[in-house]
């Protein structure tokens, strides 16, 4: 029998993509034939970089990485991941102040579509501290961004900031 392709869903806002993102989308796609991340493009939530500009900085972060896909969508990640044929939705856990949430969204998801797993990977303790709100509140008072984002977001970050004032 063939084996089937196992691909993980990697969800988020990634506004912008952190070393930490980075880091576990590294280690998911070793251990998946293929990951797609999913950019959420939510009304609810201001974004500081469009869906698109955001995608455009995870491929070119992640380019070194065959196996990772990136995708937009506005919808629910279970019809997402559901229209693609996959069964795994991957998460990151930073601390405990992430759990609760992860918990309740997992918990959530699978009563939509019980055939949807929800995996959860601990955040690299190196990049534990790392958020995306973090990061935009570094480049607005033009604080020291390298290492915490990928080197490519550093220009993008700093026009953005640039043109918010
Ligand atoms: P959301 O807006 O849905 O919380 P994010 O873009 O902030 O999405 O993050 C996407 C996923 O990556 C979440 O599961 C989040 O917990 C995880 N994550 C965020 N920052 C880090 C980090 N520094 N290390 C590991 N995982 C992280």
């Amino acid at each position: 029998m063939m084996a089937l392709m196992k691909i993980a869903v990697y969800p988020g806002s990634f506004d912008p993509i952190t070393l930490g993102h980075v880091d576990i989308i590294e280690r998911i796609s070793l251990l998946f034939d293929q990951v797609v991340v999913l950019i959420s493009e939510s009304s609810q939530k201001a974004s500081l970089f469009t869906a698109e500009e955001r995608k455009t900085l995870v491929e070119k972060a992640l380019a070194h990485k065959k196996n990772v896909k990136v995708d937009i969508h506005s919808g629910l990640t279970v019809d997402y991941v559901k229209q693609g044929g996959t069964q795994v939705i991957v998460r990151g856990l930073r601390a405990v102040g992430d759990f609760e949430y992860e918990m309740t969204m997992a918990h959530m998801n699978r009563q939509l579509d019980a055939s949807v797993e929800t995996m959860i990977i601990f955040a690299n303790p190196k990049y534990q501290y790392i958020s995306s709100r973090g990061v935009k509140e570094v480049a607005k008072h033009q604080g020291r961004l390298q290492g915490l984002v990928p080197e490519m977001v550093i220009p993008a970050l700093e026009k953005k900031m640039k043109g918010q004032k």
